[in-house]
Formats: structure tokens, C-alpha cells, sequence
């Protein structure tokens, strides 16, 4: 076979699939680690006997822990802009851009949403317990999960004249409006987190990312429902992995049934050619120079109606036809008679006792 039996579509298609896969197990790899490690985390209680625990702690440090407590800010909190009252630790102003979009591929106006603009502010806060006892969380903004409380929500509607409306059929983009939202996370908010604990110099407990690359978490869910959400994440990664690798093996099964349909094809035609080749060793070449001129002058009683010099060698089916050679019709530039045009199906060679 000279073709090479990977079309570019497919070689495409395969890596690409194979590829995603990769990516998406390794996604899914990396949750498991970290729902791994959240089953294992030990889950402690934030009182007085907390300092005590990691004092004798080798390192005074806890690697991948639970800690729930509520949110305190170490000084001055941040007030919020738009709620009256409300003060939190961090705070998340942002104004997204909502517009219709015109896809051409599926011929209708699709959502679409940008971020015009973010801020972030944080304070130093930590978390309290029973009998005083506080955890200062270090880094809130490199948490996973840090689901906050949206205090303000405001959509302000685009307004346009008749000339905006003939810009946007041209243009393809329809603006819907702006909406501009606060979060906030709120002292006396409930807060787990799950981090590396450590005893600092200064004897204060500190929650930080883990050093070992673990994953970080803060969040006003429980604990439960957080492990869960994360086992959830790791299922689906895992299932979206596993389907893309199965379309790559459904490349590979397409290619290989191919490569095989077209080896057997070769094999039919190599069989063919060499029954012709036997059959007509020496009535299938053409009169050369050596024949004589009253045999190269009188025509061939059954002569093939397409080069008129060997005789018809071949029958085509379906339809039956001897009309013409084998080279002849290998040589013909679509599989159909020509006599009838109808398409062939089969050849076999004619046998003349
Ligand atoms: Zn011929
Ligand atoms: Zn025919």
C-alpha cells in the first residue's frame, strides 16, 4: 500500500482526542489527590487547647487540617459601597458587560458576557473560636472555593436609537447592559478552611496555603458539603476524560476497519489481475511489430470496443457486459460500464473454450 493509511483529518482527530484526554486525566488525577487528602485531613476544634496541640507538634506545624470559625478582622473592616451597614474582609466590586452575540455557526444571538472591570480588597482577619481563640488566615485571596455573600446586584440596561439597531445587525453584537455586582465576606460569616496550620514565633496561629502544593480552601459551606462538591468535580473530570478517550478509539477502530477494507481491496485486485494474467498470457498483448499485416489489418472478430486491438477479456457486473479488455477496463476513469453506464460492482474474467 503506497497511501499512507492515516488520512490528516483523522491523525487530527486522533490527537486531539487523545490529547484532551491526557489533559483531562490529569485534571481529574490532581482533584482526586486533593479529595484524597480532604478525607484524611483531621478536622479540629478551635478553642484554648489549640495553641497547646501545636506546641507539641513536631515543627509546631499541621500539614493539610479542618478549621472552622468565625470571621473577625484584625483591625479596621472594610465597609461596603452599596450596602448601607455591611462590613466584610474582602470585598469584590465588578462590572461585567452582558451582549448578544451573533453565531454564524448556529444561526441565532448567543449570550455573551465580559468583565469591564474588577477590584478586590482584603483586610487581615481571622477566624475565632470558643474561649478566645483565633486562627489568623493568611492569603484569603489564593483560596479555592471562597464562596462570598453578593450584597448588591444592579443590571443597567443598554438603551440604543434605530441607528445603534442597523449598526448591530451589521456588526453582529447586540449590548444588553452592565451589571455591577459587590460581594462581600462578612465578619461574623461562619468559615471553614482547610490549609496548613502553623504556631508562629509571635505564638499565634496562623492558616496558610499548604507548602506541599495542596490544595487551599475557604469557604462558608461545611465541610461535608465542600468534600462533596469536590468528589462531585472529580467524577465528572473523570468521566469527561474517559470520553474523549474513547472517541480517540473510535478513531483508531475507524482507521484500522478502513486500512483493512482497503487492504483487502488490493488483495481482490491483485488476485484479479493475476487471474486476467494467466487467462490471456498470450492473446491480451496487443498485435506488435512481429505479427503479420493481413493478421494486424483484419479486425478482431471480439475485439475490445474501447483500444480495438486485444480481445474483450472481461465480464462487468451487474449488468453483464463483454465490451472491452482488462486492461482497458482498469483503465477506465470511473467504476462504470461503458457500454451502459451502469456501475460495477464485480469483474470476472471471461472464459472462452
Ligand atoms: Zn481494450
Ligand atoms: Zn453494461
Amino acid at each position: 500500500m503506497e497511501e499512507f493509511p492515516v488520512s490528516a483529518v483523522e491523525a487530527l482527530c486522533l490527537g486531539t482526542s487523545l490529547t484532551i484526554s491526557g489533559i483531562l486525566y490529569y485534571v481529574y488525577r490532581k482533584k482526586k489527590k486533593t479529595v484524597d487528602k480532604l478525607k484524611d485531613a483531621p478536622q479540629l476544634t478551635l478553642d484554648g487547647k489549640l495553641a497547646d496541640l501545636l506546641n507539641v507538634t513536631p515543627g509546631k506545624c499541621l500539614q493539610y487540617v479542618v478549621i472552622e470559625g468565625t470571621v473577625q478582622p484584625v483591625s479596621e473592616p472594610l465597609r461596603s459601597q452599596f450596602q448601607e451597614g455591611a462590613v466584610g474582609v474582602v470585598q469584590k466590586l465588578m462590572l461585567r458587560e452582558h451582549k448578544l452575540v451573533w453565531n454564524g455557526l448556529a444561526r441565532a444571538w448567543t449570550d455573551s458576557e465580559r468583565v469591564l472591570h474588577q477590584r478586590v480588597h482584603a483586610v487581615p482577619f481571622h477566624l475565632a473560636g470558643s474561649e478566645e481563640a483565633v486562627v489568623r488566615v493568611l492569603s484569603p485571596l489564593e483560596a479555592s472555593a471562597l464562596n462570598m455573600e453578593v450584597i448588591h446586584e444592579k443590571f443597567h440596561q443598554a438603551t440604543y436609537g434605530f441607528s445603534d439597531i442597523i449598526g448591530q445587525y451589521l456588526s453582529g453584537e447586540k449590548p444588553k447592559g452592565q451589571l455591577e455586582t459587590e460581594e462581600m465576606l462578612k465578619v461574623g460569616t461562619t468559615l471553614t478552611g482547610v490549609g496548613e496550620l502553623i504556631l508562629d514565633t509571635d505564638r499565634a496561629l496562623k492558616l496558610r496555603p499548604p507548602t506541599d502544593g495542596s490544595e487551599y480552601f475557604l469557604t462558608t459551606a461545611d465541610f461535608e458539603t465542600l468534600r462533596i462538591d469536590q468528589e462531585n468535580q472529580a467524577a465528572a473530570w473523570q468521566a469527561l476524560a474517559a470520553a474523549f478517550a474513547l472517541a480517540g478509539a473510535a478513531v483508531l477502530l475507524w482507521v484500522a476497519r478502513r486500512y483493512y477494507r482497503s487492504l483487502k481491496h488490493h488483495w481482490e485486485q491483485e488476485r484479479l489481475r493475476r487471474e486476467f494474467e494467466t487467462l490471456g498470457a498470450d492473446s491480451a498483448s496487443p498485435p506488435g511489430p512481429g505479427t503479420s499485416r493481413d493478421e494486424a489489418a483484419a479486425p478482431l472478430e471480439n475485439a475490445c470496443v474501447i483500444c480495438l486491438s486485444r480481445p474483450r477479456g472481461c465480464v462487468l457486473l451487474d449488468c453483464g457486459h463483454v465490451c472491452c479488455c482488462y486492461r482497458c477496463y482498469q483503465a477506465l476513469p470511473q467504476a462504470t460500464c461503458p457500454i451502459c453506464r451502469q456501475t460495477i460492482r464485480r469483474v470476472v474474467p471471461l472464459y472462452q473454450a
